[in-house]
């Protein structure tokens, strides 16, 4: 019988996940199909009573649903919990569990982009305090990072957070980015910024030290305003796509039973698909 996965979200027709993951049901020679599934806000409940009758193993959950459906599963991790947010739902006998993948794909970009980026790394600087914000913040603080700076456009939302996640994490504005960028190691986008080349009015990496390595998770484009300025000034850079494609990798684990691998021909496969 076919093994079938999908992601939701609304809208769903961006997705590149349907590519990743058709990629390696190909590769693997698996009879199971991926699909993208538009799901309105008020149809989510729906789609979970679908879900419960077993016509799939599971699937990703992206905007603006990854915070609603924490409350239809029937189990969340503890990671997601931590985190605040669910990305990926496994059904197993009817019951729907809930994790959050997005901060092992993090995590397994930096680690494969820049190996040893954790290594020492005292300060870092976190733009956005949404759902992804989340993720990462978790990941960087089980990565021994002491002091995180996480710099919002609504300040309440970064202080809510950083009271939410822990003493290591200090809310801020955006315009705190010239005061604090001098003892960073790492500048992290999480923020929509840079999307369809949207840029930050006023973010100076210039106040960065020369060993900081700036990362966004925005990848279309791949090379962002943000990346492109950070690159033309010499500093070490990390692209967003290699973190879509490392969350990819537990869901399909957990649907299909084998382990997938992030190859450079899928990410250049993926990459054709984004504007440049
Ligand atoms: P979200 O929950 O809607 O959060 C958006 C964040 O961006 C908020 O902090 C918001 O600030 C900020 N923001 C939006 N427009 C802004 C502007 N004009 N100026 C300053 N700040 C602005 O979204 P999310 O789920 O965290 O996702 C954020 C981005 O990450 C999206 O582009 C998404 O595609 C990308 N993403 C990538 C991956 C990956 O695998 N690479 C994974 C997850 C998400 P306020 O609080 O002030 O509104």
């Amino acid at each position: 019988m076919t093994t079938k996965a999908f992601v939701i979200g609304n809208p769903i027709a961006h997705s590149r996940s349907p590519l990743i993951h058709g990629t390696w049901l190909q590769q693997h020679g698996i009879d199971g199909s991926y699909e993208a599934i538009d799901v309105a806000p008020d149809a989510l409940p729906a789609f979970f009573d679908r879900l419960k009758s077993g016509e799939f193993a599971g699937g990703n959950v992206t905007i603006p649903h990854k915070e609603a459906v924490f409350a239809l599963c029937d189990s969340v991790d503890t990671l997601a919990q931590t985190i605040g947010a669910v990305n990926t739902l496994i059904v197993r006998d009817g019951a729907i569990t809930g994790t959050n993948t997005d901060y092992l794909g993090f995590l397994g970009n930096l680690d494969a982009g820049a190996p040893g980026w954790s290594d020492n790394l005292e300060t870092a600087i976190v733009l956005g305090a949404g759902g992804a914000a989340r993720a990462i913040l978790t990941a960087l603080q089980v990565r021994g990072v002491k002091s995180i700076w996480l710099l919002n456009r609504t300040e309440t939302k970064a202080r809510q957070l950083a009271l939410e996640l822990g003493p290591t994490i200090t809310g801020a504005p955006l315009d705190a980015f010239a005061d604090i960028a001098q003892g960073a190691g790492l500048v992290v986008n999480t923020t929509s910024i840079g999307m369809h080349g949207s840029r930050f009015d006023s973010l100076d990496l210039g106040f960065l030290p020369k060993s900081a390595l700036v990362t966004d998770i925005v990848y279309a484009p791949l090379v962002t305003p943000l990346l492109a300025e950070a690159r033309a000034r010499g500093l070490k850079t990390v692209d967003g796509l290699g973190m879509l494609l490392h969350q990819a990798v537990p869901g399909f684990a957990a649907w299909f039973g084998v382990t997938p691998e992030v190859t450079p021909q899928l990410r250049q496969l993926v990459e054709q698909t984004l504007d440049h």
